[in-house]
């Protein structure tokens, strides 16, 4: 998407690039028109406790089901939403969407757990970020102590001062924040005391890798060791298969996400998981 960002300035575009930029502007239309169809959904995928295996709380991936094209996963309408500005209304949707969500697992009668939404440097970089949830929460009847939000690495590295302010201002109401993807960024580790972080969610590359290729196990080895010393609790992020959880258990890893417990599921059959995992539980 680099050219599309110089809209305004002087570019040649050749037809193969031209074909691309008329596709991207199909789809920045389409975006806007199923943001007001309500075509978009959020799907939650568990975060595990290690060591117990319960679930600890989900993550909120937003869905786009395309009439025509079919299912367009994030990667590829997130970028564009961002380089058009239009994720500030596709991200207050899904701030809103979250939080409904709970309540209404809450007036169920399911045990409340965290949700956690995704949020792109763009939308944290809005001096009104902190205010704009304040008034989700309210207006949704949220409690925000169970709300999440995380941001990538590389988001909090770019206006790092005011960055630091929305999360003093979100920690503040209540409201937990995560490092996503970390390892992929730029920051070094020492970065992390000035962040008022709760979680630090290890990226995926490091994890899948991790038994084949020795250093990643290093890698994760010393990150886990230094969110420690930090306070900070640690998500692995997709893990898929029983012997990356046994490794990331000797690790002292705290939480994981991955394909091995579950995928990203609609919001039904999290409640399906909510209940029969209360009820294995009582037994
Ligand atoms: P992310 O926040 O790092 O989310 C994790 C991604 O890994 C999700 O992909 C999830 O489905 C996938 N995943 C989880 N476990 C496994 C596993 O065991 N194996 C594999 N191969 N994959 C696994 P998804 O849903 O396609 O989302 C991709 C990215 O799009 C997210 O990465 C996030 O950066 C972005 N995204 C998704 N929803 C939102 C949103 O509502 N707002 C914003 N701003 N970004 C979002
Ligand atoms: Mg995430
Ligand atoms: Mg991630
Ligand atoms: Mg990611």
């Amino acid at each position: 998407y680099g050219k599309v960002n110089g809209r305004n300035s002087k570019l040649f575009y050749t037809p193969k690039m031209n074909k691309m930029y008329n596709s991207l502007l199909l789809l920045e239309g389409e975006v806007n028109r199923a943001l007001n169809k309500n075509e978009f959904v959020l799907h939650y995928q568990p975060k595990i406790n290690v060591i117990t295996g319960d679930i600890i709380g989900f993550e909120a991936l937003i869905r786009w089901f395309h009439k025509e094209k079919g299912y367009i996963p994030p990667s590829e309408f997130i970028p564009l939403a961002e380089e058009t500005g239009l994720i500030i209304q596709l991200g207050e949707w899904v701030i809103t969407e979250a939080c409904r969500q709970h309540v209404r697992w809450v007036e169920k009668g399911l045990k409340p757990f965290n949700i956690a939404v995704n949020v792109s440097a763009i939308e944290l970089q809005r001096s009104d970020f902190a205010e704009k949830v304040k008034t989700i929460v309210y207006e949704t009847g949220m409690n925000p102590e169970y709300l999440e939000i995380e941001i990538t690495e590389n988001s909090v590295m770019q206006n790092t001062e005011d960055c630091i302010r929305t999360m003093n201002q979100l920690r503040l109401m209540g409201i937990s924040l995560s490092i996503d993807d970390f390892g992929t960024g730029y920051s070094s580790l020492g970065y992390l005391r000035k962040f008022p972080i709760n979680h630090l969610k290890i990226d995926q590359s490091f994890i899948k890798n991790s038994l084949i290729e020795s250093s990643n196990a290093e890698i994760i080895k010393a990150m886990i060791q230094i969110a420690h010393t930090f306070g900070l609790k640690v998500v692995a992020e997709g893990v898929e298969e029983p012997h990356i959880l046994k490794f990331i258990e000797e690790q002292s890893c705290d939480y994981y996400q991955g394909y091995y417990f579950s995928k990203p599921v609609p919001p039904d059959e999290i409640e399906a998981l909510i209940v029969s995992d209360s009820e294995i539980r009582k037994l």
